[in-house]
Parts: C-alpha cells; structure tokens; sequence
C-alpha cells in the first residue's frame, strides 16, 4: 500500500517542496503554489470506499471526525497526527433548503451553503484550521516560528485569532482602519491578537505583511498560502456527499481574492478524479462592481489581470483590487464553462434581504451572491430547473450596522425595496391594534 502523500508544486508544475518547509511562492518564478496529492495513493481506496468511510465518520464522536475538514483528512493533511490538529469543528455547516426562493425562481433546486455558520462565523475557518494545524506541527518540531500574520478584511484575521487562540501560538493581524465591521474588529481583539488598523485599504496591508514575513519566523497566513485552500475544498465533497454524491449544475459563489473559488474547483475536481462523482458542476463567481478586478478580465476573454483600485463597497470581505489566486480562478472558471458577473449595491442590498424574507439571513457578500443569481435568472443564463448550490460566505450577524441600516433606509444612494421598519407605538393596546390593523393591511 503506497503512503498518501502531498507536497507543495508550482502552479506551472516545475518545482516542488516539501509541506513542512516556510514557503509561499515559487523560489524559481514566485508563482504561486498549490498543493499536490499522490492521487495514485489515494486511487487505492475504490470509490465507494471513500463514501463508506466518509459515512461512518459522520457518525463518530472523534473531534477530527467531527470537523468538515478533517474528515476528509487523507485529502487535505496526509501527514498530520490526530493530536496536532488544531480543530473548532468546523465544516458541515447547513445546507440551508430554499425551496422558496427556488418556487420564485422556477429552479429545479436551490440549496445554500451557510458556511458563516461556523465558530468565527465565516468560512475563513475552513482554511484556516488547516493552516494552523500545520503550523502548530512545525513548532513542535523545533521550527522557529514566533508568530503567525496576515492581512485582512476582517473575517481571515477572526479565524486567525481564534485557532492561534486555542493552539497557543502568538498571532498578528493589519486590518484596514474603519473598512470592517464592529463585530470583525473586536474577534481578533477578544482572542488575543497583536491587532494593528493601518490607515490603508487591504491591499496596502497586504503589501506590509509580505514585508513583516519576509523573516520566515513570523508565517503568513494569508490565502497565496495554499495550505488553506486545502481547508476550504473540503466545501465540495461535502456538499456532494450532502447530495447523495450528485454534483449540483451550478454553483454561485462570490469572490474577492479568489482563493475559494479556486479551493471550490480543487475541491470537486478532487471528487472527480478519484471517482466519487462523474462531472464538474459550472462555476459562476459574484463580484461587486466596486471592486470587480476579475469580472474585468473575463470581460476581455481573461488576457491578463489589471489591479484596479478597489472602491468601497458593502461587500468589505470583497473589497480587493489586487486578486492573489488569480490565475488558479481562471482555471476554475474556464475548465467549468462557468462565467464571472458583478453586481451593483443597491442589487446586492436588495437581493441579501429579499433572501432574508425566506429564512436567510444573509451577509452583503452572500448578497452579491444571491443578485448574481436573481439576474443569471432572469436572463435565463440559469435556466429553469437546474440545481443550484449557492455559497454564503458569512454570517449575517457579522454585518448589524449593514442589515439595520438596510432596514432604517439609510443606505446611500439605496431604494430598500424589503425595508421592514420597526412600528413605534404607545404601550396603549388601542394604539396597538390600529397599528397592527395597518400593518396586516401592508
Ligand atoms: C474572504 C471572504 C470572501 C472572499 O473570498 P476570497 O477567497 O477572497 O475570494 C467572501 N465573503 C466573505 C464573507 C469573506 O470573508
């Protein structure tokens, strides 16, 4: 029986290194890395034994079971002992059924995936239990790593917080000062975290993280760290094992730097190749026009990425000019048929709470991606009756000041078409119940 086995290989395929070595890049061409498993080795286990297994961890009690992500564990970390794992219990979150909105929107179905309903309320707790695991097995092993960094639009630097938390390793993060939410703030604060707010946006924190890590004893946890989109992948089997291991026909997912997108591809082409599943499904990917860097280059038949100054947008997650995981996201799109959209605020306000009327209760991200599929539909670029997998990417109790401001109506430049504004009335029950009368009339 060959060992499972993964290392880290340029993108172009030339040049390899081990998973235990503090790298990011290339040290041939600074491209990015990806993580590469012995699929021979996996390919061992037939198909059906993988379902078996993945079937009968769901029902164990073992904390790595448990988890999402590692209980697909041979597909992310072959080489990491059980009590290294540094785990939340992530993964498995919801599969939220909205049927409703599926009625509205003549779908055959539409599932959403509430990956914010996590420990840090973001699917940034995916990757990021990953990355801290391997690092908390590189400390062990004597390797000289004071601290673990990364730049961030509020939710990476939460999950950072919080597994360095647990794992008891020193963690630092940049935020963009007055770009995050009140509640993205004060989690890496509760945590712990050396916290600094620069008077920059994220693409300026990034810049100074690339510096602060240049010295390999403080890592990046950043996503051109491929370590964590091993984390996120997981988001595809576990969606297709959720299916019976049918793959939906498309799947909407909204996109900033690009590292879950390309993790959602690795992911389902995981799947394929090791017979779990039989086809791609098409990959559609939701960007703010405010800060719409990849929905650009589609638009030009992808010939290269050009930065743009990312604007502000409600989408904070998303707001990115300078798309690190660029080049794996184009492939996700290209090899699936799958097509970029981007959307304007006033959609993205809108489709978050129209959503909310059905039971969601939905981040401005996962608005971008609900209007990217409102609008595919009614340009019948979806079609009628196909099965549809949507990724919310936060919780919606992460954004307040959005969602009260949405129903306050004081949204710039933002027609709140699902405003459902609180009734004040004396505490008198006449009053009550002509307020009533006329809220039933509405
Ligand atoms: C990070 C994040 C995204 C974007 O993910 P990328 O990998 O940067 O494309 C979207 N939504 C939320 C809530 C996020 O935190």
């Amino acid at each position: 029986m060959k060992e499972f086995n993964a290392v880290f290989r340029n993108i172009d395929g030339i040049d390899e290194y081990p998973l235990d070595q503090v790298i990011y890049r290339s040290l041939v061409d600074d491209n990015l890395l990806e993580v590469v498993h012995d699929t021979q080795a996996l390919q061992q286990k037939s198909p059906q034994e993988w379902k078996d297994l993945f079937a009968q961890r769901r029902n164990s009690f073992a904390p790595e079971d448990m988890s999402g992500v590692w209980s697909k564990r041979e597909w992310v970390l072959p080489q990491i002992a059980a009590e290294d794992i540094i785990t939340l219990q992530e993964g498995w979150n919801p599969l939220f059924n909205a049927d409703v909105l599926a009625k509205e929107l003549d779908l055959g179905s539409l599932r959403v995936k509430l990956s914010g309903n996590s420990h840090t309320g973001s699917f940034k707790d995916l990757g990021m239990t990953v990355l801290v695991s391997q690092v908390n097995k590189m400390i062990k092993q004597d390797k000289a790593i004071k601290a673990v960094a990364c730049a961030s639009t509020g939710d990476t630097s939460a999950a950072l917080a919080a597994y360095c938390a647990k794992a008891g390793i020193p963690s630092i993060v940049f935020l963009p000062a007055g770009k995050i939410s009140t509640a993205q703030l004060i989690q890496p604060i509760a945590n712990g975290s050396i916290v600094l707010a620069l008077d920059t946006d994220f693409d300026g924190c990034m810049e100074i993280v690339r510096q602060v890590t240049a010295d390999e004893s403080i890592y990046l946890a950043n996503s051109m760290n491929s370590l964590r989109v091993e984390g996120q992948k997981t988001i595809a089997p576990e969606i297709a094992q959720e299916m019976g291991w049918e793959v939906p026909d498309t799947v909407v997912i909204p996109g900033g730097n690009l590292g879950n997108v390309s993790a959602l591809a690795k992911g389902f082409q995981q799947c394929m190749d090791l017979g779990l599943t039989d086809r791609m499904p098409r990959i559609i990917v939701a960007q703010a026009q405010k800060a719409n860097p990849f929905y650009q280059a589609f638009e030009r038949s992808f010939d290269e990425l050009k930065p743009v100054q990312a604007q502000k947008t409600l989408a904070s997650a998303i707001q990115i000019g300078n798309p690190v995981s660029y080049p794996k996201a184009v492939k996700a799109v290209q090899e699936t048929n799958g097509l970029v959209i981007d959307v304007s605020e006033e959609e993205l306000a809108n489709a978050a709470h129209r959503a909310d009327r059905t039971g969601l209760y939905s981040c401005p991200h996962t608005g971008v991606a609900l209007a990217a599929l409102f609008k595919l539909r009614e340009q019948n670029q979806i079609q009628k009756d196909e099965n549809v997998v949507l990724i919310s990417t936060a919780h919606g109790l992460k954004f307040t000041e959005f969602k009260v401001a949405y129903h306050d109506k004081k949204l710039a430049e933002i027609e709140s078409k699902f405003a459902n504004p609180v009734h004040y009335s004396p505490a008198e029950i006449g009053s009550v119940m002509d307020t009533l009368n006329r809220a039933f009339k509405q």
